[in-house]
């Protein structure tokens, strides 16, 4: 057995190397089926929370100050307009999992993509 395993022990290290990819790989899916796409934004401002259903594709101001504008499209949502020095919070892209998050943090706004279950009523839409 131990010189069998001399003999192979390039194939053994190559296989076994292959396994332990396709383990991370296999974690990779689970860890990005464990965040999956979120139904609902959920936008707080200053002291207020609004909430927005990702289903219906639009652009719009904030409730709480219009001047800051959202997008959404195809389930996914991001800053458009904010008059903010820095602009970070547009250059966040899309967000469309559970949990993500972009931030106006000179706006006091805070962008949070979350489950149908989760937040208040839906109070905003569109
Ligand atoms: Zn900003």
């Amino acid at each position: 057995m131990k010189d069998w395993i001399k003999k192979n022990r390039r194939a053994l290290l190559w296989w076994g190397g292959l396994a332990l990819l396709l383990a991370a790989a296999a974690v990779w899916i689970l860890v990005r089926q464990a965040a999956p796409r979120g139904s609902r934004a959920k936008i707080v401002c200053g002291d207020t929370a609004e909430f927005y259903s990702l289903a219906e594709d639009g652009v719009f101001g904030l409730e709480a100050d219009p001047s800051i504008r959202f997008e959404i499209r195809d389930g996914a949502i991001r800053f458009i307009e904010s008059d903010c020095p820095d602009h970070i919070c547009e250059n966040a892209g899309f967000l469309s999992r559970r949990g993500e998050t972009a931030a106006c943090l000179p706006r006091r706004t805070v962008l949070t993509v979350i489950g149908g279950e989760e937040g208040g009523t839906d109070a905003v839409a569109g």
